[in-house]
């Protein structure tokens, strides 16, 4: 006999559950402002941006900022650019410029024409600072670090201004000449705009625009020993762009004020308007990409993709389809104030999908082999099982049955109340797509340990659904014991045991939750999931959702979630 083993589940992308289909809420106030702007005639076409700095891996929070820009770009037919915020090299790296490009599109994103980079503007971000130079909007500071401290004053106290203020032009445009060309150290001199030491708004105090850092850059290489600042550059970068509505989270409202400043004394070629919006932050969870690095670098988790960091690549590694988190984007809404958002939600979001879209197998965690005493030694048969109870697209599987399987050992026991629904000595259960059964014995080894149960198929029962009169406790899932796939599994379960392992004041490395993660050896599945697709999560009937994991050797799958929902919403 011969059983068809092609991978279960091959066809999960051919996704009934339609993902575009937008639930009908009222359009949060970034749509409603872009709507007005539309039919004001005030902007035609909307272009928005996703600027993150190639400093770390994308995690939940961008999946917002995300989902909002392009989002917005897809709503009101505009156009959403991919540019990378890349200003400060010592911080950057390719991986993470080639991770996030994997993530966006992943996410199931399009940017518009190529890939773009602040670094590609330093030619024209460095005219401008000569340009504010030759307004006597800019000069060459060479206070050192501690010294720029006292003299920027406070919240409550004014700043003073620094003793190189009053250079002339032609001193700052010599000096900044300098500065590009490397006759300064790293830390002894910045190039700073000219606007206001007591402006009540701190980042008025003459901020810096320019520092020297002598780095090789990934893009530019050693072109530059002069850096922007994030400041300077990012409202020019949305200019040169034609960005017209310049999306970013709230802590940059302050900002707002030196943005327009910037753009009203340069000759930038558009004038972006920036709305604030309230990020994302999630109980038991950490966002900030320093507390990420430091537990990836230090080795608490297996790489930016470990399944249990919010990462996108974790996400992904985990099981969770891109359509979840966007439909969890959405849920979430986009509001003007902080919040917290707790993470029960995000997992109900990704039960909620993968309840539509998982295939489903039967595995068995903790195996413990049933001989069917009636059944004959050399017969097998093939039974059908269905891909998935609602979708009719999802491949029927076909599973092979012989004398011996496995079921799990939870699922056994000598004597048991009624409660117990499973299987008993002496009592019936129903082998999910098969036959009922009925336990006559167990057999023990020299520890008393249950090695194997021996009972009986009850002729006539086969089937699922079988209109045959009995009726058992039970259902149960099985494996059989000659044709099956053999690999380990790793439970996931939430990385902090904390509910805000990130509030500021705590140290978040002590509040890992210790059981985040339980490997098991030696389970068994369905033959077809010796084949199972990376990329495709299963629900394994019983237990849970579980994706092949991308890293590991030997077949592992990763549990994406368990089957309860715990959310109440
Ligand atoms: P940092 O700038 O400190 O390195 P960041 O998290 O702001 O970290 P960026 O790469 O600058 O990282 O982020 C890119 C975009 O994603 C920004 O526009 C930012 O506002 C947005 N973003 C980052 N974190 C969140 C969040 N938790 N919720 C919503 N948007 C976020
Ligand atoms: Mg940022």
């Amino acid at each position: 006999m011969t059983v068809n083993d092609t991978p279960i589940g091959s066809r999960t992308h051919l996704d009934n559950d339609n993902a575009n289909d937008k639930p009908s809420r009222p359009p949060h106030f970034l749509e409603q402002i872009i709507q007005g702007d539309i039919q004001s005639g005030k902007t035609p076409q909307i272009v928005t941006r996703f600027p993150p700095e190639p400093n770390g891996y994308l995690h939940i929070g961008h999946a917002k900022s995300i989902c909002l820009n392009f989002g917005l770009a897809e709503t009101f037919g505009g156009v959403c650019n991919l540019r990378f915020d890349d200003t400060n090299p010592a911080k950057e790296d390719q991986e993470y410029i080639d991770a996030i490009i994997r993530d966006v599109e992943w996410l199931g994103f399009r940017w518009q024409g190529d890939v773009r980079y602040a670094s590609s503007y330093f030619q024209q971000l460095h005219d401008w600072a000569v340009d504010l130079i030759e307004q006597g909007k800019a000069y060459v500071c060479h206070l050192t670090a501690d010294q720029a401290r006292e003299y920027r004053g406070t919240l409550t106290e004014a700043g003073q201004n620094s003793p190189y203020r009053e250079r002339t032009i032609e001193e700052n445009l010599a000096e900044f000449t300098k500065m590009r060309e490397g006759h300064y150290d790293e830390g002894t001199c910045v190039l700073r705009a000219k606007i206001d030491m007591a402006s009540p708004n701190m980042n008025m105090r003459d901020p810096i625009l320019y520092r020297i850092r002598k780095q090789t850059h990934h893009q530019t290489g050693d072109d530059w020993c002069i850096y922007p600042t994030y400041d300077f550059a990012h409202g020019q970068e949305d200019a040169i762009e034609g960005i017209t509505h310049s999306i970013c989270t709230l802590e940059f409202a302050d900002h707002r004020p030196l943005y327009e400043w910037f753009v009203q004394h340069l000759p930038v070629p558009s004038e972006p308007t920036q709305y604030e919006f309230g990020r994302l932050n999630l109980n038991y969870t950490v966002t900030s990409k320093r507390k990420l690095k430091q537990l990836v670098d230090e080795q608490h988790v297996d790489g930016w993709d470990d399944p249990r960091l919010p990462t996108i690549a974790g996400l992904r590694r985990r099981g969770v389809r891109p359509e979840a988190l966007r439909k969890f984007c959405d849920m979430i809404g986009v509001t003007k104030s902080d919040g917290v958002v707790d993470v029960a939600m995000l997992e109900h979001a990704i039960r909620d999908d993968l309840d539509k879209n998982a295939p489903r197998a039967m595995c068995v965690l903790n195996p413990l082999k049933v001989t069917l005493t009636n059944y004959p030694e050399d017969k097998t048969e093939v039974m059908h099982a269905q891909g998935h109870p609602n979708r009719d697209d999802l491949e029927e599987r076909e599973l092979p049955f012989s004398r011996e399987i496995f079921i799990d050992a939870d699922d056994f026991r000598e004597e048991a109340n009624k409660k117990y629904k499973r299987l008993v000595i002496g009592k019936r259960v129903r082998l999910r797509n098969a036959y009922v059964i009925e336990a006559d014995e167990c057999v023990k080894d020299e520890q008393g340990n249950i090695v194997e149960v021996k009972a009986r198929v009850i002729e006539g029962t086969v089937g699922n659904n079988p209109e045959d009169g009995i009726k058992p406790k039970g259902v149960i899932q099985w494996v059989d014991g000659k044709q099956h796939a053999t690999f380990d599994v790793a439970l996931y379960d939430r990385l902090f045991t904390d509910e805000s392992p990130d509030a500021g004041d705590k140290d978040f490395l002590s509040l890992i939750n210790p059981s985040s993660l339980e490997k098991k050896t030696q389970c068994v599945g369905e033959i077809g999931l010796a084949n199972a697709v990376v990329g495709t999560t299963y629900q394994f009937e019983r237990e849970g959702y579980f994706c092949r994991d991308t890293r590991s050797e030997i077949l592992t799958f990763n549990r994406t979630i368990g089957l309860r929902d715990t959310f109440v919403g």
